[in-house]
């Protein structure tokens, strides 16, 4: 496929390439929509084998948070950007604040924030070159700084809505529930379930980690290769994407999948696989999207941390709707979420707010 037979085919507004020689700094940013508001979606810094592989990612990533901001009722619309980082060449200040111009450049269509490989300290060099930022730290009550533990919070409500669907409890209380990954989403994750009084089975390659979360919560620990396989009601990944494929799901026990792991479906018939074998999956962009909802108003100035509580506190309430259309309908809850999804941008107005 050519380089634009692949924009047009995942219906990308555009897309910009930007080298800096001074710096090293090669990036790409691409906006897939702006039909809700500004393409809002952070930038991740990665190594990538070549220029085609960091493509591909900037134009899976930016279609996802068109999806993701639609489904979280903000007036925002899907983009990401894509640093293409050589190990050799550290980041300066000068790289981001040469980012931080790309991202001006684009005049407030693209909003950036940290992701994968960059922290609020890079973000503040790039604070001092463009508005077009947010991630930062707030201030005392406002909105803003790390969203991991927002993304915890909606999908700890997320799951009792799964929960109330599937097995007909309000409480997770009672229930076995593994999660993978316990960093920094997985690790707040457990101590909202350890605390309703769920049993905790986890696994992380980072020993420390692992460690940590074993000794505050008393959970089981098992091998990687064992954690989405467990006997247990609800499976959390909060590690990895594409773990759900052919090989993984006939072998799942649990009645109810959802976590904060981005892009969890290998391919979009595994979201089928699970609904045949009636395993609950809370679509993973819907059920994580605490996090872009903490930084969504930070940007838009003046909200409180009450302010994002009650926007996460909608995530059961969309997830339900999911739910039931998914059940009526006899369709994958992933397949009903994007049409959802898409029926949002193409009215061309924020779903929730
Ligand atoms: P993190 O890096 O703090 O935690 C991820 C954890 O997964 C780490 O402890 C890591 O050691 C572990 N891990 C990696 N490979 C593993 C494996 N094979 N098996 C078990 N554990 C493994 O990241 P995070 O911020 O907690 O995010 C977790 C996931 O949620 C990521 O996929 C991220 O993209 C997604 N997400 C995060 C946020 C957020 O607000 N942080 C928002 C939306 C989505």
């Amino acid at each position: 496929m050519t380089f634009f037979e692949n924009t047009a085919n995942q219906k990308h507004e555009s897309i910009h390439q930007f080298y800096d020689p001074e710096t090293g700094l090669k990036a790409i940013i691409a906006i897939h929509s702006t039909a809700l508001g500004p393409a809002a979606g952070g930038c991740r810094m990665w190594h990538y084998d070549n220029e085609q592989a960091a493509l591909r990612d900037a134009l899976r990533l930016s279609r996802g948070m068109t999806y993701k901001n639609a489904m979280a009722g903000l007036p925002l619309g899907g983009g990401k950007a894509v640093i293409m980082a050589d190990p050799s060449h550290p980041a300066t200040e000068d790289f981001f604040r040469a980012f931080g111009r790309c991202v001006d450049s684009l005049g407030g269509r693209y909003v950036t924030a940290e992701d994968v490989g960059v922290s609020v300290g890079s973000m503040r060099f790039v604070k001092q070159v463009t508005d077009y930022v947010a991630g930062l730290e707030p201030e005392e009550g406002f909105a803003g700084g790390d969203p991991s533990p927002w993304t915890a919070d909606g999908v700890f409500l997320g799951l009792q809505a799964a929960a109330r669907h599937r097995l007909g409890t309000e409480s997770l209380g009672n229930l076995r529930v593994a999660v993978q990954g316990v960093g920094k989403v997985g690790y707040d994750l457990c101590r909202q379930l350890h605390k309703a009084g769920a049993s905790l089975v986890i696994s992380d390659v980072n020993q420390q980690s692992l460690e940590r979360a074993q000794a505050d919560f008393g959970a089981k620990v098992v091998a990687t290769d064992q954690i989405l396989f467990e006997d247990v009601d609800v499976l959390a990944p909060c590690a990895l994407g594409a773990i759900f494929d052919a090989d993984s799901i006939p072998r799942i026990r649990a009645a109810i999948i959802g976590g904060a792991a981005n892009n969890q479906l290998a391919a979009e018939e595994d979201g089928q696989r699970l609904f045949d074998r009636k395993i609950l999956y809370a679509p993973d962009y819907v059920i994580n999207s605490g996090g872009i909802t903490s930084v969504s108003l930070e940007y838009m100035g003046g909200k409180t941390e009450s302010d994002v509580a009650a926007h996460i506190a909608l995530v059961p309430g969309r997830l339900a709707e999911i739910f039931a259309a998914s059940d009526k309908k006899q369709v994958p809850t992933n397949v009903i979420a994007d049409a959802m999804a898409e029926s949002i941008v193409a009215a061309g107005k924020p779903g929730l707010s």
